[in-house]
């Protein structure tokens, strides 16, 4: 390994090729697609992904030192862009494209809750990996004890569907926990919401006392919350986990119209 790996930036490269070209497959190229790569590191996953001859290739990396390596490594194959993805609010964010990305696990939930957030973001697919623990909080139903806010920002957006859990022997350095890959899909006809900010806003509310039952903060959102709650079908003596990502949006939407 030419390269002593940053811990600061999540940097675990995946070596097993067998799992590699499995990952690519998952986005089905063809030959129009345009493909977006966050974190390429070494360019392993990259590497695929130019054998499958997508019309065009983006990668985003942070590490200006991989960015060298990748220059001479891809040549003109790839496009690179030499900056923090948490630093890139939109141009890169086009319908048409699909995201592959095996990004540090500090950032990802961010990452993700920021994408879900802003209405002028869009892909066509996205296949990413996460912590398992992660991935567990973002597929999770109501009524479990993962189920969380990323839940319902993820899936207010993105069809979900987990595609495997890879094992750090898969990694370079090893990481010390496991990793899932899921694949999301945007969903056609979403709940539209005037501000987004306000599902972020309430969700962070509801979710910071997890265990508690709602009806304080339920009671704190709105005047008539008797009838609210009875017309959104929800008990007050319910706790977050309890209440499903469509009733989250209609709290969101009643709130909403309670400002007009
Ligand atoms: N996809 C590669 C590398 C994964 S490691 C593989 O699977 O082998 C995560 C990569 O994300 C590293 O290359 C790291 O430098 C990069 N990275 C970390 N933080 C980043 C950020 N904020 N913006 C862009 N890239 C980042």
């Amino acid at each position: 390994m030419q390269f002593k790996p940053k811990k600061s930036l999540g940097q675990n490269f995946l070596i097993d090729k067998n799992i590699l070209k499995k990952i690519v497959e998952k986005g089905n190229i063809s030959k129009n697609d345009k493909i977006l790569e966050i974190g390429p590191g070494t360019g392993n996953l990259t590497e695929f992904i130019v054998k499958s001859k997508p019309k065009l290739i983006i990668v985003i990396e942070k590490d200006f030192k991989l960015v060298k390596s990748l220059e001479s490594k891809f040549k003109k194959q790839i496009k690179i862009i030499n900056r923090d993805i948490l630093d890139i609010s939109e141009c890169f964010y086009k319908d048409d494209f699909k995201v592959y990305g095996n990004l540090p696990y500090n950032i990802s939930t961010q990452i993700l809750a920021f994408w879900c957030l802003n209405e002028r973001i869009k892909f066509k697919k996205l296949i990413l990996m996460f912590q398992k623990e992660v991935a567990d909080r973002i597929i999770a139903k109501v009524n479990t004890k993962n189920y969380s806010r990323i839940t319902i920002l993820a899936n207010w957006k993105f069809d979900i569907k987990k595609i495997f859990d890879i094992n750090p022997e898969c990694f370079f350095p090893r990481p010390k926990i496991k990793s899932t890959l899921l694949e999301f899909t945007p969903k056609q006809n979403i709940i539209n919401l005037k501000y987004p900010k306000n599902l972020e806003k309430i969700t962070k509310i509801f979710f910071n006392q997890r265990r508690k039952m709602i009806k304080k903060n339920f009671i704190k959102l709105f005047k008539n919350f008797d009838n609210i709650s009875k017309e959104i079908n929800i008990k007050l003596t319910d706790r977050p986990q309890n209440i499903s990502v469509e009733k989250f949006l209609m709290i969101v939407k009643k709130f909403e119209d309670k400002l007009n």
